[in-house]
């Protein structure tokens, strides 16, 4: 397994590529890869399997920003026959480790994944029973994940990874429940940075009776998820918020800039969905901070351009001087979750200890 096979949205192969070529090299690993645009999978190819374990267990998965999973894999079996893809397959899998904890036969998440995961379904319940047999399955054992991914349909790479330093979902795609009655579609957003970024230790820092302000707010998807939850919310935007949001009854429209708008005294949570320049965002989110203005951020970056991964590292930087400018401890994770599209979703939370 001397290779790292990462996923990631469709289209966003270089950005994925580019930050493991950096990380990796950070530790000295300098590999090369191969990743086709719009493939949605990224393989990083190493010198040796000590490599990629070194990689997979110095760098926290949650830090990567582009790949929504990562797995240490085997050469990609390829020509595998219509009649009969198990038996290779099985192979290989019995030879990668003494036993696994769990099996996730997946496929990239393109336009074909549609029609392939039917079949990686059915695949499943075969290779089970055949790890079963060989006494090769520990459920719920600290054993790494087996992974299969159909990359093709003759074609999979197999490999294994730690539970506890890769994505806990299938294919990467955390299984989000927004509302059929939400107010819009970045509802899903909100909902999926509040399951995805904020650690279960600090689980209490977002909770009933909670203030937050929402810049950019309107129809009101991330104010109306908010306000569920408990949490009353000064909803900035000059357009109309949704009536459904409104009914809630836990959220204050005004209609207003949100690069002007302060709020009368501080609140636990700054939110921001504005579409605009990334640098500007970065700054505002980073003033409200540095003023106390707000405890905790959660912001989206838009990426229109083509040096997305550059603009992300600027916009981290500007953070990164201003809170520095008021010695604020703060942890910063940056996600280009399911929900984004040509954006990255930001959560920033100041440390328990602060000043
Ligand atoms: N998060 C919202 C939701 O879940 O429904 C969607 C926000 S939408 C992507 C962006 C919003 O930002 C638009 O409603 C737009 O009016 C607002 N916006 C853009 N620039 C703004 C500004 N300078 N001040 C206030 N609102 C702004």
């Amino acid at each position: 397994m001397d290779a790292l096979l990462l996923y990631c949205r469709a289209g966003f192969e270089k950005e994925c590529a580019a930050e493991i070529i950096a990380n990796a090299a950070q530790l000295g690993v300098h590999g090369y890869v191969k990743a086709e645009p719009g493939s949605a999978w990224v393989l990083f190819q190493c010198a040796s399997a000590e490599e990629v374990k070194l990689l997979t267990t110095e760098l926290p998965f949650y830090r990567q920003i582009f790949a929504r999973q990562w797995i240490c894999v085997s050469p990609l079996i390829e020509g595998l026959p219509e009649g009969d893809r198990l038996t290779a397959v099985r192979a290989r899998v019995a030879e990668l480790v003494p036993r696994y904890s769990e099996i996730w036969v997946e496929t990239p998440d393109t336009d074909a994944a549609k029609t392939r995961l039917g079949f990686c379904g059915r695949f499943t319940k075969p290779l089970t029973n055949a790890l079963e047999k060989k006494n090769q399955l520990a459920l719920g054992s600290s054993a790494p994940r087996l992974h299969v991914c159909f990359v093709a349909d003759d074609a999979a790479f197999v490999g294994v990874i730690d539970a506890d330093n890769s994505s806990p979902w299938f294919m990467g795609i955390p299984r989000v429940r927004v509302g059929k009655d939400a107010p819009s579609r970045s509802a899903g957003k909100l909902v999926e940075a509040l399951m995805v970024m904020i650690p279960e230790d600090r689980a209490h820092e977002l909770k009933a009776g909670m203030r937050a302000v929402d810049l950019g707010a309107a129809p009101g998807g991330w104010s109306w998820v908010l306000a569920l939850r408990g949490i009353r919310v000064t909803a900035v935007d000059n357009g109309p918020m949704a009536a459904v949001a409104m009914a809630t009854e836990m959220i204050e429209h005004v209609r207003g800039d949100g690069f002007s708008y302060r709020p009368h005294r501080p609140v636990n949570w700054l939110v921001c969905d504005m579409v605009e320049s990334p640098s500007r965002i970065a700054q505002l989110v980073a003033e409200w901070i540095a003023r106390g203005h707000a405890r905790h951020a959660i912001f989206n970056l838009k990426l229109p351009m083509k040096k997305r991964l550059e603009e992300v590292r600027r916009c981290a930087d500007i953070i990164e001087q201003r809170l520095a400018r008021e010695d604020i401890n703060y942890s910063i994770e940056i996600k280009h979750l399911y929900h984004d599209r040509e954006e990255v979703t930001v959560c920033l939370m100041q440390d328990k200890a602060v000043r």
